[in-house]
C-alpha cells in the first residue's frame, strides 16, 4: 500500500504531514511512500532527507494512486477528485461550517478521518494534534508578544538602573494556556492566569503562576467529563469581567487561548479593557480563528489601539512549522500504525474501534460520523 504526502494547497500552510522519521516508520511497517516534490520546504526538509528516509519523490499526479492521503488540512474539491475511491484521508478537517466539503469527500468514496475529534484518553495521546499544536501555539504567543513588546521581560537590576519584569497574564489554562505560562516565567516575566475549570488551579500554580478566577458554584461544575470547559452563564461572565478588568489594566502583556467545543470563542476582553491598558501593552489572541476573545482582534493582523497592539496571528503552530510539522506528523502515524497490519502491511478501517468511530467522518460513499451523518427519519 502507498502512503501520499501532498503539498498542501493552501499556500499559506507552512507545515507538512510527514518527517523524515515517520517515513522511515512507514517504510518500517511495510508501506510505499511518495512524498510530493517540495512538500516540507516550509517546514525545513528537503526532498533529499525524505528520499534518504525512504521515499519516492513524486508529483501531485501521484495522489491518485495513493492507499493513503497524509495530510495538515481538509483536501479542497480538485484535491478530493484527484484522490482514489477507496483512499483514506487523514487530516485536520474542520468540519463544522464546511458540510459541503463533508459530502464531496463521501461521493468522493473516500474513508475522511478528522484528527482534532481523536478522543482525549491515554491509548491516543500520542495521535492527539489538538495538544501537539496548541502547545507550541503557546509558547509561539509569548514569543510573538515579546517581539512586540518594547520592554524587556525580566527584571533586569543594572548599573544604569533596573528594568521591572513585564506582568503577564494568560486567560485560559488548556494546553496552549499552560504552555504559555511555562514560556512567559521562563523569560522571566511576572505571571497570572485564569480559566473556568477548577483543575486549572493547581496546573497554574504548579508552573509558578498566580491563579485568579471567580471561584463559585459554577466553577466548580464547569469541567465537562471530557475535561473542557462549558459556556458560561450571562451571570459568570459579567462576574468575571468584574474581576479581570481590574487586573488587566496592570498588564503589559494578555494572552487569551479560552475556546469551547463546537461553540464561537468566549469574549474575555471587551474594548473598554483594551483602552484601560498602558500605551506599549500586548494582546495575543489565540483563539482569533474561532471567533476571538478579544473585542477588536483581527483574523491575520495586528490592530494597535491607541498603542495596545492587539495580535491576531492566524495559524500559530504554521509560525514554528519545522518543531509543529514534527509533532503533527508523529501524530499521524501512530494513528495510521493502529490500522495497519504488521505482517501484510495491509491497511484498513475498523469501523467499531473507539479511535475510529471518533474520527471517521466519511467511509463507503456515505458521512458516517455522527455529527454530520443525516438523521434517520
Ligand atoms: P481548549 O483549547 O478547549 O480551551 C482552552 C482553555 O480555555 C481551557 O482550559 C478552557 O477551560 C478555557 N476556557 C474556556 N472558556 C473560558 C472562559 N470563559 N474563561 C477562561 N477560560 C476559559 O482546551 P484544551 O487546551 O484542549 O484542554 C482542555 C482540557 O483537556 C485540559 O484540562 C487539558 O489538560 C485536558 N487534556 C487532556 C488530554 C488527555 O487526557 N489526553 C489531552 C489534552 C488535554
Amino acid at each position: 500500500h502507498t502512503v501520499f504526502i501532498p503539498v498542501e494547497a493552501d499556500g499559506a500552510e507552512t507545515r507538512v504531514a510527514a518527517s523524515p522519521d515517520t517515513v522511515k516508520r512507514l517504510k518500517g511497517l511495510g508501506l510505499e511512500v511518495v512524498v510530493e516534490k517540495g512538500a516540507g520546504l516550509k517546514s525545513r526538509i528537503t526532498d533529499g532527507e525524505y528520499e534518504k528516509a525512504g521515499a519516492t519523490i513524486g508529483s501531485a499526479d501521484d495522489a491518485g494512486k495513493a492507499d493513503v492521503v497524509l495530510k495538515v488540512r481538509r483536501p479542497q474539491a480538485a484535491e478530493q477528485k484527484a484522490y482514489k475511491s477507496g483512499a483514506l484521508v487523514i487530516a485536520t478537517m474542520d468540519p463544522f461550517g464546511h458540510e459541503d466539503d463533508v459530502k464531496s469527500m463521501a461521493e468522493a468514496g473516500l474513508s475522511a478521518f478528522a484528527m482534532e475529534f481523536m478522543p482525549r484518553i491515554t491509548r491516543a495521546q500520542v495521535m492527539d494534534v489538538l495538544s501537539s499544536q496548541a502547545n507550541l501555539a503557546g509558547y509561539q504567543a509569548v514569543i510573538d508578544a515579546a517581539a512586540e513588546f518594547d520592554r524587556a521581560m525580566p527584571m533586569m537590576m543594572t548599573a544604569a538602573g533596573t528594568v521591572p519584569a513585564a506582568k503577564v497574564f494568560v486567560m485560559g489554562a488548556g494546553v496552549a494556556g499552560l504552555q504559555a505560562i511555562a514560556t512567559a516565567k521562563r523569560l522571566g516575566a511576572a505571571v497570572t492566569a485564569t480559566d473556568v475549570r477548577p483543575a486549572a488551579k493547581e496546573q497554574v500554580a504548579s508552573l509558578g503562576g498566580k491563579f485568579i478566577a471567580v471561584e463559585d458554584d459554577e466553577f466548580k461544575a464547569a469541567e465537562t467529563a471530557g475535561g473542557y470547559a462549558k459556556e458560561m452563564s450571562k451571570e459568570y461572565q459579567a462576574k468575571q469581567a468584574a474581576l479581570v478588568a481590574d487586573h488587566i489594566a496592570k498588564q503589559d502583556i494578555v494572552i487569551t487561548t479560552a475556546l469551547i467545543p463546537g461553540r464561537p470563542a468566549p469574549r474575555l476582553i471587551s474594548a473598554d479593557m483594551v483602552k484601560s491598558m498602558k500605551p506599549g501593552s500586548v494582546i495575543v489572541d489565540l483563539a482569533v480563528e474561532r471567533g476571538g476573545n478579544v473585542e477588536g482582534a483581527k483574523a491575520g493582523e495586528v490592530v494597535d489601539v491607541d498603542g495596545v497592539r492587539i495580535v491576531g496571528h492566524l495559524n500559530m503552530p504554521g509560525r514554528i512549522s519545522a518543531s509543529a510539522s514534527l509533532l503533527y506528523a508523529k501524530n499521524l502515524y501512530a494513528f495510521l500504525e493502529t490500522m495497519v497490519n504488521k505482517e501484510t502491511g495491509e491497511v484498513s478501517v475498523n469501523p467499531e474501534d473507539e479511535l475510529v468511530k471518533a474520527t471517521l467522518l466519511t467511509h463507503g460513499g456515505s458521512v458516517v460520523h455522527p455529527a454530520f451523518a443525516p438523521k434517520e427519519e
